[in-house]
């Protein structure tokens, strides 16, 4: 459930708004003197909807553009930096282990298809 959490112009306290709908505009008024001048502020909402900036802004593909798709080691080199902007999203062992099949040249679609993949998929 969304909390919004508004600073009155008026009197500069805050009041936090819990709503049940997402898309509808809270018509909130301050809880202190009444005022409808509010301000909103980041809340937990807030820092979602900021969440999915910063996934858009990585899917940005310009951010990209001095990639070379051909050369794993640019690949590499991208995806840790996409690692470290998505924070522990992104790690893990099989993040480390696919950049370092990059790194070290390799294709990790060549590397599915030569062998290991028969265990799973029993
Ligand atoms: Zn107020």
């Amino acid at each position: 459930m969304p909390i919004y959490e508004y600073q009155c112009e008026k009197c500069g306290r805050r009041t936090s708004v819990l709503t049940m709908r997402v898309s509808e505009r809270v018509d909130a008024a301050c809880c202190h003197c009444g005022n409808r001048k509010l301000r909103r502020l980041m809340s937990r909402f807030a820092t979602l909807r900021s969440e999915e900036h910063r996934l858009d802004a990585l899917a940005d593909p310009s951010r990209y553009s001095d990639v070379d798709e051909k050369d794993p080691k640019s690949v590499a080199r991208m995806m840790k930096r996409i690692g470290r902007e998505m924070g522990e999203e992104a790690q893990g062992p099989e993040f480390d282990e696919a950049i370092d099949e990059l790194e070290r040249g390799g294709d990790l679609d060549a590397e599915e298809a030569s062998g290991e993949a028969d265990d799973s998929e029993l």
